[in-house]
């Protein structure tokens, strides 16, 4: 199986539970949920609680924090440990493409998911579009590789693929990995340490080829791991198992019984 590391069940039009049995179906499985807001967060616990093969984290995105309060933050803790299935903190981070929130708004909300995440001993899905350098110092000020880090949809060159290896977080690869112009991302992804390696969908965002432009769904997980399998030059069972370990690893979840 393929697991799709970062989905947004809640924001696909589909019954969430059609979608995840089409997933598994297509050979992807576990999905994560991931947080956006409160009540998108609750949205993904009620999901993994429902569904067998979902696991759920709790967050605000970066674009929705411009009013976050101490009351909401606390509220999140609650959304966290409301569940054994809320296996990571996030999405949170830095969004510097969209100005949908002051930046010192958002990096406030980065922090205090980082103590959250070190707190409660879960992982932390990263954020970070156009922010890398802030993102960076902000995770590294508030020690955030004290618990598992997972940079979602990696963005970056090598330079900071080199320095999220150093650190030892997980870098995690989407449908634009896929796109024909992607060459760079691709030769970064190649160079990515095996065991650092995850995959996911981003859904109903960023389709892979030959989806591009239209709304994604986990089951597509597949093809970008197809296409990190073929980069990296190894079979897609080799690229299943390493990935499904990393999963293990990055979330804390046994996806295999014993
Ligand atoms: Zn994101
Ligand atoms: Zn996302």
């Amino acid at each position: 199986m393929i697991p799709d590391s970062h989905a947004h069940l809640d924001l696909i039009e589909d019954d969430p539970g059609e979608v995840v049995d089409a997933a598994r179906r297509a050979g992807v499985s576990p999905v994560i949920t991931i947080g956006i807001t409160l009540d998108s967060s609750i949205e993904a616990v009620r999901a993994a609680e429902r569904y067998e093969g979902v696991y759920a984290t709790a967050g605000v995105h970066p674009n929705d924090t411009s009013s976050l309060s101490a009351e909401e933050m606390d509220r999140l803790e609650e959304i966290a440990l409301s569940s054994e299935k809320v296996v990571a903190i996030g999405e949170t981070g830095l969004d510097y493409y969209r100005d949908r929130s002051p930046a010192a708004r958002q990096a406030l909300a980065l922090r205090e998911h980082v103590r959250l995440a070190r707190r409660l001993g879960k992982a932390l899905v990263i954020h970070d579009r156009q922010a890398h350098q802030d993102v960076m110092d902000i995770l590294l000020e508030e020690k955030a590789g004290e618990v598992p880090v997972i940079m979602h949809c990696f963005s970056g060159g090598e330079d900071l693929l080199g320095e999220c290896v150093r650190r030892g977080y997980f870098v995690s690869f989407a449908g634009p990995l896929t796109f024909r112009r992607s060459e760079d991302a691709r030769r970064v992804a190649a160079l990515a340490p095996a065991d650092k390696l995850l995959v996911e969908t981003d859904a109903p965002f960023l389709s892979p080829e030959p989806y591009r432009g239209k709304p994604n769904v986990p089951e597509r997980a597949r093809l970008v791991a197809d296409t990190l399998a073929r980069v990296r030059s190894i079979p897609i069972e080799e690229m299943e198992s390493i990935l499904e370990s990393n999963t293990e690893t990055a979330f804390g979840i046994r996806l295999h019984g014993g």
